[in-house]
């Protein structure tokens, strides 16, 4: 189920979203919608806040409260009246399980004696079995529930089923909407970093989102700076290390593991949304700064790279290594990979 409450109405989807809350308000609102965007644009979250928005017992303003029972249940991905069928992860269909839920669900009452609705996502997914039950439910529609029917392409959709809904298309946003959201949320990453992602996803935010991947935790960032610090020669390797080894030995190997692999990447590619965050792409830049042979680089990046993945073994492994001998070592390797290019 979806896990989280949905509060913020993305910026491209404003209009629609008061379309469907003045629906809402005078009781006009279809049994069935279609809901199409194009991939990555924000469908399912437009439809899981539409339905946790009618779920909510006393909605602040436009959006779902947060305090109600409903919106906790929401909030906690539990909320009995709202059931989302999306394909299974590796499988772009819909199992027949699913539909079977789907089934059992709607001969079932409600639990809060309100609505209840399905979000099927990916409709023209279906396959025949799927639709055929679907269709049923869609001509005799329980007057309890609502379908949030969703898809990227409409016009694949069963027209059997199509006809049965009522279509709302979703726009793309444009560039500008779609950055400033993006900067909401991964406030960490420049606005380089963001455009490239945005151009890179053809301008699909959420699928921007994905490559920029989730934020980092505070001591992530911490142990990057501190690999920042060591390799731009402001910190001792042996300080470094002695700093971290009692505790932090492992996630310090993670970060340089991850690190090295980015860079290396990035050194082969030049592709920068191998970079993740400030520090890495600093580090870039002043290995890139002194190297004039990336391949090379890159080579050096990765026999290193096989070191730390040795280190980790080692570390897991049932011997006793000195975790600060090791740790030291790699610092000062990795120093040497920006002190060379300046000779
Ligand atoms: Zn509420």
């Amino acid at each position: 189920m979806s896990g989280a409450l949905i509060t913020d109405i993305l910026p491209w989807q404003q209009q629609a979203w008061q379309q469907m809350l003045a629906q809402l308000s005078s009781g006009q609102l279809p049994h069935a919608l279609l809901l199409s965007a194009g991939a990555d644009t924000g469908k399912r979250h437009f439809a899981l806040m539409l339905a946790q928005r009618i779920l909510c017992r006393s909605p602040k303003q436009d959006i779902p409260c947060g305090d109600c029972v409903a919106c906790k249940l929401s909030a906690a991905g539990n909320n009995p009246d709202l059931l989302l069928i999306t394909p299974e992860e590796k499988s772009k269909f819909i199992k027949v399980d699913q539909i079977r839920e789907l089934k059992k669900y709607i001969e079932t009452s409600s639990h809060a004696l309100g609505k209840r609705i399905i979000v099927l996502d990916a409709a023209e997914n279906l396959n025949a079995n799927g639709a055929n039950a679907l269709l049923k439910s869609l001509e005799e529609p329980p007057a309890d529930v609502l379908f949030l029917l969703l898809s990227d392409r409409p016009r694949s959709v069963l027209a059997t089923i199509a006809s049965r809904c009522v279509a709302l298309k979703l726009p793309m946003p444009d560039k500008v909407q779609a950055l400033s959201w993006l900067k909401k949320q991964v406030p960490q990453d420049a606005g380089g970093t963001l455009e490239y992602a945005l151009d890179y996803s053809q301008g699909r935010p959420m699928a921007a989102l994905r490559i920029l991947g989730s934020e980092q935790s505070e001591e992530q960032t911490e142990i990057g700076m501190a690999l920042l610090k060591t390799l731009q020669q402001e910190e001792l390797a042996t300080r470094t290390a002695g700093r971290y080894y009692k505790t932090h030995g492992v996630e310090l190997l993670e970060t340089l593991a991850y690190w090295l692999n980015s860079l290396a990447k990035f050194q082969l590619t030049g592709n920068r949304l191998m970079l993740k965050g400030e520090t890495l792409q600093q580090a870039a830049n002043l290995l890139d700064s002194g190297h004039r042979d990336r391949q090379d680089l890159a080579r050096r990046m990765l026999q290193l790279y096989q070191q730390v993945s040795l280190a980790q073994m080692q570390l897991s492994g049932a011997g006793n290594p000195n975790v600060q001998l090791l740790l030291e070592d790699l610092l000062l390797q990795l120093q040497s990979l920006a002190a060379s290019g300046r000779r």
